[in-house]
């Protein structure tokens, strides 16, 4: 099972919840929660992203902090392998480095701690996860991170893509990306 099928799609489409006009007006939010409170729905998409990276021979998670952390964490334990955030500017205690993007107004950063993907292999392969690619800023900027922090970023995974925003042109330019949901 590498990807869903529509019927599949459809039932975990219809656990999450929209939010008009949060966090300010003309946001659609898609609410997470209504799924993850939901066992049998969380338990489904584990399942499924346990099922497609079983074979991808990954070395690290690396989520995106905050809700990438909710699957990428539970994700690596699945696989066996670590668990790396990426976190917004400040959070991490030890040296970082960092990467600023744009956002509509001015700028934001995320941080990885500098030797984050050290392994036992020379380039680790890493597997970038959040809930949800936008503009795909965050996304563009993590892939930029864990190259720089010499790891190879050999996907990035949503769980929800907003197709109309084409985030995910940017990104594919470092990565491939994979979607669970796709939303016009
Ligand atoms: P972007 O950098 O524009 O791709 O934004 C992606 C980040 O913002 C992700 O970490 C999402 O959790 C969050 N985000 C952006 N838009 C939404 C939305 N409509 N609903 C929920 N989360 C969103």
């Amino acid at each position: 099972m590498k990807e869903l099928n529509n019927t599949d799609r459809e039932y975990l489409l219809s656990t999450i919840r929209d939010i008009p006009d949060f966090p300010k007006p003309g946001i659609n939010f898609k609410d997470i929660t209504t799924l993850l409170k939901d066992k049998k729905a969380f338990g489904f998409l584990m399942n499924h992203l346990e099922e497609r990276y079983k074979s991808y021979n990954l070395d690290f998670i690396a989520g995106i902090d905050s809700r990438g952390f909710i699957f990428g964490a539970p994700l690596a334990d699945r696989l066996g392998i670590g668990f790396v955030p990426i976190r917004k500017h400040g959070k991490l205690p030890y040296t970082t480095i960092g990467e600023k993007y744009a956002l509509e107004y001015g700028f934001d950063e995320i941080e990885v701690h500098i030797d984050a993907f050290k392994c036992e292999k020379a380039k680790a392969k890493v597997l970038m996860i959040d809930d949800l690619i936008a503009t795909g800023g965050t996304a563009f900027a993590a892939a930029n991170l864990i190259n720089q922090a010499g790891a190879e970023c050999v996907e990035a995974c949503f769980l929800i893509n907003l197709i109309f925003l084409q985030g995910d042109v940017k990104i594919k330019e470092r990565t491939t990306v994979y979607s669970v949901l796709e939303i016009d």
